[in-house]
């Protein structure tokens, strides 16, 4: 448990009847940028409420710093937090609104000051102490609650979809602000989403999580590109699912074809689901020509940088669906009705058992 500042041990949350989180034990250390990403009511906001003491846990333990907090109340905790509704005092202007859990701790009124100062800097509003929330747009209010959330320098920063709220073109803006502005305080930080674009570009780690459980940790490149579940596979990018036959050792079939393919569990042939991302079915290969597979084009879309084309494998019920460079299509001049030869990199498929 040395290295991580924020360790939870096999947390158990119950409601009636209902598992809301099974047995969920993770780490994160110092500094980390942590976003917990799954579907709504996976339960991750359940485990961000437990971890600020919002919601006491049925069982297990929290630890952070080297302690125990697993029982405190929230206002013995050390973090600040940020909710989706942005959640400031409607009848506190923002400089006060910042300065509200410095005052809580009687800080003297020049250090206060001072402090609500530098964090207006740093949120990009040096001019809007004077101002009420209502006078904000809804991206200067989260800058505001992220700065009030700061401004005792908390050990952790809970963000709870901070961004849902925002319209796009806000949200990634902020979203690019609020990880730059971690970075530089190097505070722990977790963040709820479900939302797979903004854990992949945010994130340090991210937990996959399903009906309370953890389906898989890891950088946002180890989850896009190493999904360890079926479900990972499908919540975070497009993939195609295959149904396919194990016959051995690295080898399945599909269709009429047998390829190779890198990942096996241990045991058994059988009924299996190949998967593979849409770009990285090529029409073009280099070299090893066994994984090469003939697929009808049924339709294309072009999408500017690539086009997105459903094929079709004799044999082969479900469609599938490949992203080709858009220079590629007009070189090679794909149209539908074509029949390509396609190669399935072994090191791009993917085998799950369900
Ligand atoms: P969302 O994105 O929709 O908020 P979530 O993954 O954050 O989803 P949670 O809010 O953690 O989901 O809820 C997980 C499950 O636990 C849901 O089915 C929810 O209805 C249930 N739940 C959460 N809090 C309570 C509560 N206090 N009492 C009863 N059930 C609850």
């Amino acid at each position: 448990m040395s290295e991580s500042y924020l360790s939870i041990r096999r947390l158990h949350q119950v409601f009636g009847d209902f598992v809301a989180l099974r047995d969920i034990s993770l780490d994160i250390r110092e500094g980390e940028f942590v976003c917990f990403l799954g579907p709504s009511g996976c339960g991750k906001t359940t485990l961000l409420r437990a971890v600020a003491g919002l919601q006491l846990q049925t069982g297990g333990d929290i630890f952070q710093a080297g302690q125990r907090i697993s029982w405190l109340p929230p206002e013995q905790r050390d973090f600040g937090i940020v909710f989706q509704s942005y959640a400031l005092f409607p009848n506190l202007n923002v400089a006060d609104n910042i300065a509200y859990g410095l005052r809580n701790r009687r800080t003297g009124r020049s250090e206060v000051r001072a402090r609500v100062a530098e964090l207006l800097e740093l949120i990009g509003l040096p001019d809007a102490g004077k101002k009420y929330p209502s006078q904000l747009s809804g991206g200067q209010q989260q800058r505001v609650a992220l700065a009030r959330a700061i401004a005792t320098r908390p050990g952790l920063l809970l963000l709870d979809e901070p961004l849902s709220a925002l319209d796009a073109r806000v949200r990634v803006h902020l979203r690019h602000e609020i990880k730059e502005l971690q970075r530089r305080l190097g505070v722990t930080t977790i963040m709820v989403t479900h939302d797979q674009e903004e854990a992949l570009a945010m994130a340090d780690r991210i937990v996959v999580m399903n009906h309370g459980c953890i389906e898989q940790v890891g950088t946002p490149q180890q989850i896009y590109a190493e999904p360890a579940s079926a479900f990972v596979a499908s919540f975070v990018g497009t993939m195609n699912f295959l149904p396919a036959i194990r016959i051995g050792e690295g080898r399945v079939r599909i269709g009429e074809r047998t390829l190779n393919c890198r990942t096996l569990s241990p045991h058994g042939n059988g009924e299996v689901r190949v998967a593979i991302r849409p770009e990285d079915v090529r029409t073009r290969y280099n070299g090893d020509a066994s994984n090469l597979i003939s697929a009808r084009v049924r339709g294309l879309e072009f999408l500017g940088a690539f086009v997105r084309s459903e094929l079709e494998i004799d044999g082969v019920d479900e469609p599938l669906v490949a992203d080709f460079s858009a220079n590629d299509v007009r070189d090679l001049g794909i149209e539908a009705g074509n029949v390509l030869n396609l190669d399935l990199p072994a090191q791009r498929l993917h085998l799950f058992e369900h």
